[in-house]
């Protein structure tokens, strides 16, 4: 038998229960009749077992190709062909039969756009409240390359929560990250925030950043007005993608969530298996 590297040898702490039951299966229904995409999905998300068998997703909206080519991440990159002005509505419809109290949606990147898709963004927000308007909203919203006045257009809808990844430390932006720019995504934090919304971010551990590069990015996420803090496990998708550097022990996990709550965070999600979206109802505070 083949021996791997330590490093791609999976810990008992990052197994997860398989996705089966009714729920599980209803949502998949809905995902397929409604042709929607799902980050659970294209994000290849260990956690699809919990979330669908509790009767969650989150979707994913403007496509299932992304413009940008970040080396953690399972989504497609391309060119883009379409705009699905329809898509708002479909999404709408199964939140609606979903029945949930918070509903997370994400996004491709679409920076090929001159409004980077923040119009179907915003119009996104509306059905859904429209269609339930009980149900809360957490958006998970790209940089819009500083165009901020695309980011004002889904700021203006209001939504209870908007989350924006810094996804790491700022020395491994380039790696990372390469299109993006860590005092950019920053401002974007810093603008929602200046907007008297509820802001969110998340980091993914294990890419070889040190502990202080981590207190740095919690205290610039402080500066720049975030209130919640996802900490999670980066996993990778496929031997294309970036090399992990090392599996975060749960303990370390608990520390920095002490950290960063003592540092301020509101809320603070941290563990392994932690995403933006993992348990994001309880954000809400
Ligand atoms: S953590 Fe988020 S992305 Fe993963 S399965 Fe749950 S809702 Fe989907």
């Amino acid at each position: 038998m083949i021996e791997l590297p330590v490093v791609e040898r999976k810990p008992e702490w990052l197994r997860v229960k398989l996705p089966v039951g009714q729920t599980y299966r209803s949502v998949r229904q809905i995902v397929d009749q409604y042709r929607l995409h799902t980050i659970c999905e294209s994000g290849n998300c260990p956690n699809m077992g919990e979330c669908w068998g509790a009767g969650t997703a989150t979707f994913m909206i403007l496509g299932n190709v992304c413009t940008r080519s970040c080396s953690f991440c399972a989504v497609a990159t391309g060119r883009p062909t379409e705009l699905d002005h329809e898509e708002p509505q479909r999404v709408a419809e199964a939140v609606r039969l979903m029945g949930v109290k918070h509903c997370v949606i994400t996004s491709v990147n679409r920076d090929e756009l001159k409004d980077g898709g923040a119009e179907i963004w915003a119009a996104t927000i509306r059905e859904v409240r429209h269609a339930s308007p009980s149900t809360t909203l957490e958006t998970l919203i790209p940089d819009f390359k500083a165009r901020w006045e695309n980011l004002y257009t889904v700021l203006t809808e209001r939504p209870e929560v908007v989350s924006h990844n810094m996804e790491t430390v700022q020395r491994l932006y380039r790696l990372v990250r390469p299109q993006a720019k860590y005092s950019r995504s920053l401002e974007q934090i810093q603008r929602t925030r200046a907007e008297g919304l509820r802001t969110k971010s998340g980091i993914m551990l294990g890419l070889g950043e040190t502990t202080n590069e981590v207190y740095q990015a919690m205290d610039d996420l402080l500066e720049h007005g975030c209130e919640i803090l996802t900490l999670g496990q980066y996993l990778r998708p496929t031997k294309n993608h970036l090399a992990l550097a090392e599996y975060i022990h749960p303990d370390v996990f608990a520390h920095y969530k002490e950290v960063a709550l003592e540092k301020g965070f509101l809320y603070c999600e941290s563990g392994p298996l932690v995403r933006s979206s993992y348990h994001a109802e309880k954000h809400l505070i």
